[in-house]
C-alpha cells in the first residue's frame, strides 16, 4: 500500500537560508531608493536557489512593491501557493497563454506587435496587463525599431483587452567599472522613450548593479535580483556599495564517517588519492548530483572552524576530506557560509570554479533540502523533521 512518507530530510546534508538577510538586503535598498521608486523582488530559479516563495515573502515583508520572474509557470506557481503581489514575468511567454496570464492577474513582457495580434482572439473579454521590453543593446529580446514600438503602443490604446502598464530595458554592463556601454543603453532608452505618444505609468531599467550605482536609471521601479540576496553584482564594483550586502545562502552537511587511512591507501573513484602517511578521511553525504560538481575537488569546507580540502574525485552522493584528526562522525562541515570566525564565501567558490556567484546560489539542485532561519530561530515552513537538522 503506497504511504505517504515526507521525503528530502532524512539525509545530512542542507542548505540554510537566512531570511532576516534577505529583509535587511531590501531595507537598505529601499533605504537608498526615493520613496516614489518602487522595488521589484526578482525571484526567478526558485529565487536564485534561495527558495521562491520564502525569498518572496521576505522581501514583501522587507518592503517590495512587486515580484518578477523569468517565465509564467514561475508566476503561477507563486500564485497557487498563495503569493497575491504583481508578478511581471520578464522572459517571453506564448500568446495563446495570455488568457491564462490574465485570469491569474500576472503581467507579461511583450516585445512584438505581432505577439499582440496572435494573443488578442484568445483573450474572449480577458483583459491582459503588460509592460513592452526594449532592447537598446543586450540583444536578447526587446522591440528595436521605432516603428514597432508605436504598433505596439497604437494596438494596445485600441484595443480594451491589453493594459500597456510599463517599459523597461536591461543593461549587459552595469556591474563593470567602465559605464561606457551602460551610458549609450540608457541614452537609447531615453530617446526610444521619446518617441512614444505617452509613457507608460511604470519605466524601469535598473538591476542590482545598476539600481545600486546609477541614481539616474532608476525612473520609478528597480529590479532588485542577485544583491537581495546579499551577493555583489560583480567583483569589481565590491568597493563602491553604498551598503553592506548580508549574504543568505550557507550549505552545510555532516560527516557521516571517519577513518584513519596509512599511507598507500586510496580514495575515490580512479583510486586518484593517496595518502601520504596517517591520514584522517571523513565523508560527506553530498556529491554532483547536488550540485557540488567533480571541478570542486581539492576545494576547502570548513570542519571545526578550520579549513579542511576536498580531497579525491567527488562523487554523484558523496565527497571526502582530509582531517587534521579524527573528528566525531555527526561533525558539521560547512561548504558554504561561516563557522566561528572563517568564512568561505559564495563567491569564493564562483572564482574557484571559474564563474559568477549568481551560477553557484542557482545549481544546489532540489536535492538538496533548504532549511529557512529568521528572528534567532529556524523557521519550518515544510518541514516535519526539521528539528533533526536545524541546528549547526
Ligand atoms: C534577472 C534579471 C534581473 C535581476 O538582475 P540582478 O543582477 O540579479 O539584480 C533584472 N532584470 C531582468 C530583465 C532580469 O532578467
Amino acid at each position: 500500500m503506497a504511504m505517504d512518507y515526507p521525503t528530502g530530510f532524512y539525509r545530512d546534508t542542507w542548505a540554510e537560508i537566512n531570511l532576516d538577510h534577505i529583509k535587511e538586503n531590501v531595507k537598505s535598498m529601499k533605504k537608498l531608493l526615493p520613496g516614489d521608486v518602487k522595488l521589484f523582488a526578482v525571484v526567478k530559479a526558485n529565487g536564485y536557489g534561495h527558495g521562491d516563495i520564502q525569498a518572496a515573502g521576505a522581501a514583501l515583508e522587507a518592503g517590495a512593491d512587486c515580484l518578477a520572474v523569468a517565465f509564467l509557470d514561475e508566476a503561477l506557481s507563486l500564485r497557487q501557493r498563495g503569493i497575491e503581489a504583481p508578478i511581471l514575468v520578464l522572459g517571453a511567454s506564448r500568446p495563446e497563454d495570455a488568457p491564462l496570464a490574465a485570469s491569474a492577474d500576472i503581467t507579461l513582457t511583450v516585445f512584438q506587435v505581432n505577439w499582440l495580434e496572435k494573443a488578442l482572439p484568445c483573450l474572449q473579454g480577458k483583459r491582459l496587463t503588460f509592460h513592452v521590453k526594449l532592447d537598446t543593446g543586450m540583444g536578447r529580446i526587446g522591440v528595436r525599431e521605432k516603428d514597432e514600438l508605436l504598433a505596439i503602443e497604437k494596438l494596445a490604446g485600441r484595443e480594451d483587452a491589453f493594459e500597456l502598464q510599463g517599459i523597461y530595458t536591461h543593461f549587459a554592463t552595469a556591474d563593470e567599472l567602465d559605464d561606457s556601454y551602460f551610458r549609450e543603453q540608457l541614452g537609447r532608452f531615453r530617446e526610444m522613450l521619446s518617441w512614444l505618444g505617452k509613457v507608460p505609468e511604470m519605466v524601469h531599467t535598473s538591476n542590482s548593479a545598476a539600481s545600486l550605482r546609477f541614481p539616474e536609471a532608476r525612473f520609478n521601479a528597480v529590479r532588485m535580483g542577485i544583491s537581495m540576496y546579499g551577493l555583489t553584482p560583480s567583483p569589481e564594483i565590491e568597493h563602491e556599495l553604498p551598503f553592506p550586502l548580508k549574504e543568505a545562502f550557507s550549505l552545510h552537511a555532516r560527516i557521516v564517517h571517519v577513518k584513519k587511512l596509512q599511507k598507500g591507501d586510496k580514495v575515490s573513484y580512479g583510486a586518484t588519492y593517496e595518502a601520504e602517511g596517517d591520514e584522517w578521511i571523513g565523508t560527506l553525504p553530498i556529491g554532483y548530483a547536488d550540485g557540488w560538481i567533480r571541478r570542486l575537488q581539492g576545494q576547502e569546507v570548513l570542519v571545526n572552524g578550520s579549513r579542511v580540502p576536498i580531497v579525491g574525485r567527488i562523487c554523484m552522493d558523496q565527497c571526502m576530506i582530509r582531517l587534521p584528526y579524527g573528528v566525531e562522525p555527526g561533525t558539521a562541515a560547512t561548504l558554504i557560509g561561516a563557522q566561528g570566525d572563517s568564512m568561505i564565501s559564495v563567491n569564493e567558490i564562483a572564482a574557484k570554479l571559474e564563474t559568477i556567484n549568481y551560477e553557484v546560489t542557482c545549481m544546489i539542485s532540489s536535492r538538496v533540502p533548504r532549511v529557512y532561519k529568521q528572528e534567532e530561530k529556524t523557521v519550518d515552513l515544510n518541514n516535519p523533521l526539521l528539528g533533526k537538522q536545524g541546528k549547526l
